[in-house]
């Protein structure tokens, strides 16, 4: 519990930031959340609850109705148990050891050097501090608290779907204040890889590397209609275009660090003829002048460079060099639909995240998103298709599927209701384009009627992490009248 001498103290729900203070003395990054586990597990004792484990390590905390509200649907609670564990190099503070300095700011809480964790603990110290408060009421509940959420949702990946059993579903791991999300996207990962014949150089041939770099970047599914530049495409363009003035023949071409990330940089070493290489640098300084031009608005400090290289390796053929060119034009990325429910989202995009040469090969790793599940097939159509023209293969991973909006939804009519009647004005509806755990959860429990929503969170994942306390009071107001509105209904 908060102490007197906490920067906690007086703020409330007391009994939430008890929990939540707890939280922050406990290790808990993603796949090494025994601690937090052993934590709950005494909590469930305590209280008599009864807990299950599925083999992903994920947890349900069955907890009976409150009196007089026994005949109410089961309502899941959902939340991460985990956190991303970063830190300033400098601070004495680790989260990844439970060593979190709270701080507060104002209206902020934060941590001094580390992250905060308030993505998930808030919604885990919500859900212990709300089924102890006996003064609220609510029906059935199951606390499902989830591993490893931080490194691409394994544990809902993982989850058993039998220990779930409510007919609605609230994820508390929402980071913006006002808003109820009802909808994100699905994703597959898509690998397009040609084979291509390499050839020796020859004689009087200089190695000339091509790189891109200073676009600004972003997440690959929220950033994906932002416009930026995509370093992997940028530089394939401006090969494909000096390739119309100037002979060359590719010796690699990579770039990209991250399917979940617009690319900012990439390279790529070409094999020039010696008397060639002014005529190369000359086009290929043509090609970036308008390149930029297009980019001005988005990535003023878009570069695109030529300087001397090392080549080790074989050139690939000068028809090779074509066909991959080709390939590198033909991938598409960006955004590709918009939704038909919420303005300014993206409902389908596909981003080429990585480009990547090995030996004879070149892969091209693009992460495809969609809210609408059947829109997908015909994106990765389109991948099969580049592939196979470029003489390549297509690899496909389907991660899971989106979670497709449904406006008619009984949960979001009630907590829309609840809303307006706290907060005096309708809250936000809307999607994200990007993967939540929700989407893994629909898709394994059929019916789910779910929704998310939390306080406002920002900068998660980075040291500068940080949780507005006045928006943490109206996310437990918001959360408490909502189970006693959804439970009172069906008495
Ligand atoms: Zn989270």
């Amino acid at each position: 519990m908060a102490t007197e001498t906490s920067v906690l103290a007086g703020l409330e729900p007391h009994v939430f930031w008890g929990h939540f203070e707890a939280l922050t003395r406990i290790a808990r990054p993603s796949r090494h959340e025994e601690p937090v586990i052993e934590h709950v597990r005494r909590w469930t004792e305590r209280h008599g609850f009864e807990l299950r484990q599925d083999a992903g390590r994920n947890l349900v905390i069955h907890v009976p109705a409150t009196p007089g509200r026994e005949g109410a649907p089961t309502i899941t609670l959902q939340g991460h148990l985990d956190m991303v564990c970063e830190r300033d190099p400098s601070s004495p503070n680790d989260a990844a050891e439970g060593r979190i300095a709270l701080v507060r700011d104002g209206d902020w809480l934060t941590a001094d050097g580390t992250t905060l964790g308030a993505d998930d603990g808030v919604a885990i110290a919500a859900m212990m501090a709300l089924v102890e408060d006996e003064s609220l009421a609510h029906g059935p509940l199951e606390l499902l608290m989830t591993v490893a959420e931080e490194v691409g949702l394994e544990g809902a990946n993982d989850l058993d779907p039998g220990l779930v059993g409510g007919s609605i579903l609230v994820n508390l791991d929402s980071e913006e204040d006002g808003k109820l999300t009802v909808g994100c996207a699905g994703s597959t990962d898509t690998w397009v890889r040609i084979e291509a014949s390499r050839d020796a150089a020859g004689d009087e041939v200089v190695a000339l590397a091509v790189t891109v770099s200073g676009g600004q970047g972003g997440h690959s599914g929220m950033g994906i209609a932002l416009g930026r530049s995509n370093a992997v495409k940028v530089l394939g363009r401006a090969l494909r275009e000096a390739s119309e003035t100037v002979p060359f023949r590719l010796v690699s071409f990579s770039g990209g660090k991250s399917r979940n990330a617009i690319p900012r940089d990439a390279g790529a070493v070409c094999s020039v003829a010696a008397g060639d290489e002014d005529a190369f640098r000359t086009a290929v300084a043509a090609s970036a002048a308008t390149i930029r031009d297009a980019f001005t608005t988005t990535d003023p400090s878009l570069s695109i460079a030529v300087d001397s290289a090392d080549a080790s390796d074989a050139p690939w053929t000068a028809e090779a060099t074509a066909r991959l060119l080709d390939a590198v034009a033909l991938v598409p990325t960006g955004p590709l639909a918009m939704s038909q429910d919420f303005d300014d989202l993206v409902e389908t995009s596909t981003s080429l995240g990585e480009a990547l040469t090995e030996g004879d090969r070149l892969t091209l790793h693009s992460l495809s998103r969609s809210s609408n599940d059947s829109a997908l097939p015909e994106v990765i159509a389109t991948l099969d298709a580049a592939a196979r023209l470029a003489g390549g293969q297509l690899e496909v991973k389907v991660n899971y599927g989106g979670w497709r909006p449904k406006l008619d939804s009984p949960a979001l009519a009630v907590a829309k209701t609840v809303y307006e009647r706290l907060f005096d004005e309708p809250p936000i509806v809307t999607a994200v384009h990007a993967g939540l755990e929700t989407a893994v959860i629909g898709s394994k429990v059929h019916g789910l009627d779910m929704l998310s929503f939390g306080p406002q969170i920002e900068f998660p994942h980075s040291p500068d992490e940080r949780v507005s306390i006045p928006t943490v009071e109206r996310f437990w107001k918001l959360l408490v009248a909502f189970l006693d509105e959804l439970s009172a209904e069906a008495r």
